[in-house]
């Protein structure tokens, strides 16, 4: 048996998803609803999303802060894992999809946890910069590829010692090691892996779950 990890048929991820997914049923719906969306790929899948809520439960995360929130999955489903006073910024750019995500985070009564910002979400980042944040327990980037590095690097100001970034799609559909693909957004993820990798600021290890999740511990 080969030490590398195992490769899921449509089968195997079945088993994973019937033995290890317990999806609240808000969840279950908003996903239902997002699938409908022409964008539904751009949704985290649901094992990803319990993960990321069972890290935000080990860390004891109170401050979260959401590049690229879409219709509300991955916002939704860690707040619900953190405490009553926890607190989500949600950068976004869509008011019809964070439409969709409000209605969720009410039906899911976390609503009072969200601080959802409309705007460019590199402005949005300059400001909490500005105003003097920096203790984010935990940073998701999940927005466009091209800026991958630009908001690292601020999530890097903004987390506190021993705090996570995850990046999402650093597999990019498996498209980081299709050499025929040279499309700016498949080029800015390789620079992004390749750069992280080198870098001493972070722990790291890239989990094959979903499209790919980076998890950067910032020493
Ligand atoms: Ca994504």
């Amino acid at each position: 048996m080969s030490n590398q990890t195992l490769n899921l048929n449509n089968e195997l991820y079945q088993y994973v998803l019937d033995h290890g997914l317990r999806e609240p049923e808000v969840l279950t719906r908003l996903r239902a609803d997002t699938n409908r969306l022409s964008e539904a790929n751009m949704q985290i899948s649901p094992e990803q999303g319990q993960f990321m809520a069972l890290l935000v439960q080990l860390m004891g995360a109170r401050k979260i802060l959401e590049i690229g929130t879409f219709t509300g999955y991955s916002s939704t489903s860690m707040a619900l894992a953190l405490p009553d006073d926890g607190l989500i910024v949600c950068c976004d750019l869509s008011w019809s999809w964070t439409a969709m995500a409000r209605e969720y985070w009410q039906e899911a009564g976390v609503d009072n946890k969200i601080d959802l910002r409309l705007a460019p979400a590199l402005s949005t980042l300059n400001l909490l910069i500005d105003e003097g944040w920096d203790d984010f327990d935990i940073v998701f980037i999940d927005a466009d590829k091209d800026n991958y590095l630009n908001y690292y690097e601020s999530a890097l100001r903004l987390l506190r010692p021993g705090g996570l970034i995850m990046v999402d799609n650093v597999l990019w559909g498996g498209n980081v090691v299709n050499a025929e693909n040279h499309e700016p957004s498949t080029e800015a993820i390789r620079a992004f892996n390749r750069f992280v990798h080198q870098d001493d600021r972070v722990e790291i290890s890239l989990v094959p779950i979903g499209d790919g999740l980076s998890l950067l511990r910032k020493l």
